[in-house]
C-alpha cells in the first residue's frame, strides 16, 4: 500500500497525500470538569510518521483514545478516513477502527499459549477474512517484521522485542489506515527498543502512517514529526530530522 493510497479518501486524486486523521477544535473533558485536551488541531496525511509526546497528565492516553475512536470528543469534530467520529453509532465506530486503525500497546497484550501465526491472524477477526486467509495473511504479516522463523512459537517462546513485533504485524496485517503505538518501546530494554523503532521506520518507508505515543523525549526525537502536549495542548508541531544540535532541519 502506498501512501497515496491509504485511504482513497479526499486529495488521492490530485496527488496529495490522503487525510488519514483530522482533529479540530477536538475536546475532551472528563466528569468533575478535567479538561484533557482543549481545543487540539491535528492533521496527519498518509504515509507520516510522527510523536504525539508530552510528560504524564499532558493528554497522550486520551488522545490515544480519541485519535483511535475508543473515545470520542466532547466538543469540535475527530474524522478518520473522513468520517466524523461523532456522527457514528458504536457498531459503525467498531466497524471504523477495525478497518482503519491497528494498535500497538507497550505490553504487547497477546493471546498466551496461542502462536504468532494465530495472534496475528486474530487481527483479521473483524474483517470477514476467512480463517484460512486469515493464517496465510498472518505468515505474510510476520514476514514483513522478519519473524517469519517464530510463526509457530507462543508468547512465552519469545522474548519481549519478538512480542512486539507481532503485536506490530498484528496491527499491520489488515491494513490499516494508521497505526497507533502506544509507548512501543516502554516495556523492552535498549537494544530491542531500538529494533523495535528501526522497524516502525522501516514500515513508515514502505508507506505505512505512524503516530508513535510517548513521554520519551529521545524517542519522539527520532521521528521526523513531533507534536507536543502539555497541559492538554499542543504546544509545538515540529517536522524534519532533529540535527546533534538539537534543531529540527
Ligand atoms: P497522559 O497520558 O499524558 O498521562 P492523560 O490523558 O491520561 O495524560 O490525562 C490527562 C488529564 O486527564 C490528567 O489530568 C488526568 O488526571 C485526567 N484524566 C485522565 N483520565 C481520566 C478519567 N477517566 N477521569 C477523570 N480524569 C481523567
Amino acid at each position: 500500500m502506498t501512501a497515496a493510497t491509504a485511504t482513497g479518501g479526499p486529495g488521492t486524486l490530485t496527488g496529495t497525500p490522503a487525510t488519514v486523521i483530522e482533529l479540530r477544535d477536538a475536546t475532551r473533558t472528563y466528569p468533575g470538569g478535567v479538561h484533557a485536551l482543549r481545543g487540539v488541531n491535528l492533521t496527519v496525511h498518509a504515509g507520516e510518521l510522527l510523536a504525539v509526546v508530552g510528560p504524564s497528565g499532558s493528554g497522550k492516553s486520551t488522545m490515544l483514545h480519541v485519535m483511535g475512536t475508543l473515545d470520542k470528543p466532547t466538543g469540535g469534530t475527530v474524522r478518520i478516513a473522513g468520517h466524523d467520529v461523532s456522527a457514528l453509532s458504536d457498531a459503525r465506530l467498531s466497524a471504523l477502527r477495525a478497518r482503519h486503525i491497528g494498535f500497538v500497546f507497550q505490553h504487547f497484550h497477546l493471546a498466551a499459549g496461542r502462536d504468532a501465526v494465530d495472534n496475528v491472524a486474530d487481527g483479521l477477526l473483524y474483517a470477514g477474512v476467512p480463517a484460512r486467509q486469515r493464517r496465510a495473511r498472518a505468515r505474510e504479516a510476520l514476514a514483513r517484521v522478519r519473524l517469519d522463523h517464530r510463526a509457530t512459537h507462543t508468547p512465552n517462546e519469545l522474548s519481549g522485542g519478538e512480542k512486539q513485533r507481532v503485536a506490530i504485524a498484528r496491527a499491520l496485517v489488515g491494513e490499516p489506515s494508521l497505526l497507533l503505538a502506544d509507548e512501543p518501546t516502554g516495556a523492552l530494554d535498549t537494544a530491542s527498543g531500538a529494533i523495535v523503532m528501526e522497524l516502525l521506520h522501516e514500515l513508515h518507508a514502505s508507506g505505512t502512517t505512524i503516530c508513535v505515543i510517548t513521554h520519551d523525549q529521545a524517542i519522539a526525537d527520532s521521528l521526523p514529526r513531533r507534536v507536543r502536549f502539555k497541559d492538554g495542548e499542543i504546544v509545538s508541531d515540529e517536522r524534519g530530522v532533529r540535527t546533534a544540535e538539537g534543531a529540527a532541519a
